[in-house]
């Protein structure tokens, strides 16, 4: 994807609102992140762990999201997997939980996810980054890819109510 600007990711959030998403923190060095490399920027706020973030670029336009760690999380099998990349971690993959947008989300609905916890989907199915939890998989690193992003696009529509489930 395109690298964004601070003003373009903080106006791109769904799903909290706008003074939220103004005095949320993002990636100190935003110029320095791997852009080229990525489907989407997910990051952890450095001063709430238990918040991370995500932004990527959806129908031509950036879309973000809020997400907390689950407290419900605290069982975790030995051997998850994210739902985005398809990623096998053992340990590494964390419960994300994300308020939905609009009244829905003020009313305290949510969608959960289980992702990578370092938010380094893109890197995963490139190859880039691994886990030490290695499952054959006859796909490419294109289909990788290409999954990802679905996966993304789907957890997406969910946020934004489009889909249940
Ligand atoms: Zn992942």
């Amino acid at each position: 994807m395109r690298e964004l600007t601070e003003s373009e990711i903080r106006t791109a959030f769904l799903n909290c609102s706008k003074g939220e998403a103004k005095r949320l923190n993002l990636p100190r060095e935003l110029a320095d992140q791997p852009w080229a490399e990525l489907d989407f920027l997910g990051w952890r706020d450095p001063q709430a762990p238990d918040r991370a973030y995500l932004v990527t670029i959806l129908d031509d336009r950036p879309q973000a999201v809020v997400l907390r760690s689950s407290s419900a999380a605290t069982w975790q099998p030995r051997r998850s997997i994210c739902s985005l990349c398809v990623t096998t971690h053992t340990g590494g993959v964390s419960l994300l939980v994300a308020p939905l947008a609009g009244p829905a989300g003020r009313q305290g609905n949510s969608v959960g996810a289980y992702m990578c916890s370092d938010l380094a989907c893109p890197l995963y199915a490139r190859g880039l980054r691994e886990t030490g939890t290695r499952i054959h998989e006859s796909l490419t690193r294109e289909q990788r890819i290409e999954r990802l992003r679905e996966n993304l696009a789907g957890f997406l529509a969910k946020v934004q109510g489009g889909e249940t489930g």
